[in-house]
């Protein structure tokens, strides 16, 4: 039996700050977006809205800070989160600017290359509004994507929010997800490595581990995050699945479910919100993987960025009938 190192769901909501995007994807693969192609969308997205909606989904408290424009593309994503059980309290409808936009086609290789708008768009207009404030003060939990730091206003909503959480006994967790499209001055590159500090909860993909240990290699890295106060750190392995590490010493592998991938979007965004959830309503570090796994394997089944997200029932059934990989 594991212990559970995030705040009880009961505590309030678990929060997740970050942009709120439409997604279009092409439907075809290669070089793409240099001519005419066929398109598919808009599809709700966003790495912190997927993540939510996940969490929602599974039937954790959720709830979201964010904005978008006042238009079809805004709509979709707040009918979107509000069907799936996520709080739409904390954001905001800009008058002026359009609902941010991720236009994504996939290479011959597998590889996936976006052209963003989001810097320029309602995305990045969210701030610490009274909407705002009131939800951070009956939140029992935050959750940073490290996509979100791009933004100059993200990090005082993270900071306001994360102290309002902390001072009421709450929890916060940290996906590094770094995408290689957006840049990371030195201000923010710090603020990385103090969210990193500040984590109960670390969920980084393959090399974000070592990235955000600042140090070589697997177990060195895992042993140094412990150093700097991590509470668990959970790393995911794409198709090879996941793995727990507690400070203990205790190590628990999952391994993935054998899935055809049609869109890889948004796996890692799922499988940390069923995370984050299952932990929060008291699940051990075993039970809570499995169905992370599961949630990131069966969005990567379905076009779109989280219309795979599963709901408990969804999930259980996918466990009961998906053979895991060996
Ligand atoms: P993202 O690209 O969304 O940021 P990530 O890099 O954060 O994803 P991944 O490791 O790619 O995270 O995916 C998270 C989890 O989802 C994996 O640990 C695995 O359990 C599951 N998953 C992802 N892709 C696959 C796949 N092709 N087959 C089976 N399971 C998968
Ligand atoms: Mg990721």
């Amino acid at each position: 039996m594991t212990r559970t190192i995030l705040a009880p769901d009961a505590l309030g909501p678990t929060v997740c700050v970050g942009e709120i995007l439409v997604e279009i994807v092409a439907t075809t693969i290669g070089e793409g977006f240099r001519e005419a192609q066929p398109l598919i969308g808009p599809f709700p997205s966003g790495a912190p809205a997927i993540f939510i909606d996940q969490c929602g989904r599974i039937g954790g408290g959720a709830a979201m800070i964010g904005a978008v424009g006042d238009d079809d593309f805004g709509r979709v994503n707040l009918d979107r989160l509000r069907r799936d059980g996520v709080d739409v309290s904390g954001v905001a409808v800009d008058p002026d600017f359009p609902t941010g936009s991720a236009f994504v086609r996939y290479r011959a290789d597998g590889s996936r290359d976006f052209v963003y708008n989001i810097a320029t768009s309602a995305a990045a207009r969210f701030g610490w509004t009274p909407a705002v404030e009131a939800l951070a003060g009956r939140a029992g939990h935050l959750h940073v994507m490290g996509s979100a730091l791009a933004m100059p206003g993200a990090w005082t909503v993270i900071e306001k929010t994360a102290d309002a959480i902390k001072a009421r006994g709450g929890t916060l967790s940290f996906d590094p997800n770094l995408r290689k499209e957006l840049r990371y001055d030195a201000e923010t590159e710090a603020r990385f490595a103090r969210l990193v500090t500040m984590s109960d909860l670390l969920l980084p993909s393959g090399a974000e581990l070592e990235r955000a240990a600042g140090v070589d290699g697997e177990a060195a890295a895992v042993a140094r995050l412990f150093e700097l106060g991590v509470g668990e750190i959970v790393l995911k392995r794409g198709g090879e699945g996941a793995t727990c590490f507690q400070p203990d010493g205790t190590r628990v592998d999952t391994a993935a479910f054998a899935v055809e991938e049609i869109d890889p979007t948004g796996a890692g965004d799922c499988f940390g919100g069923a995370y984050v959830a299952c932990r929060r309503l008291g699940e051990p570090a075993e039970t809570a993987l499995t169905y992370a796994c599961a949630a990131g394997a069966r969005n990567v089944t379905a076009r779109g960025p989280m219309e795979g997200a599963g709901t408990r029932a969804e999930l259980d059934d996918f466990i009961a009938n998906t053979r895991r990989m060996s």
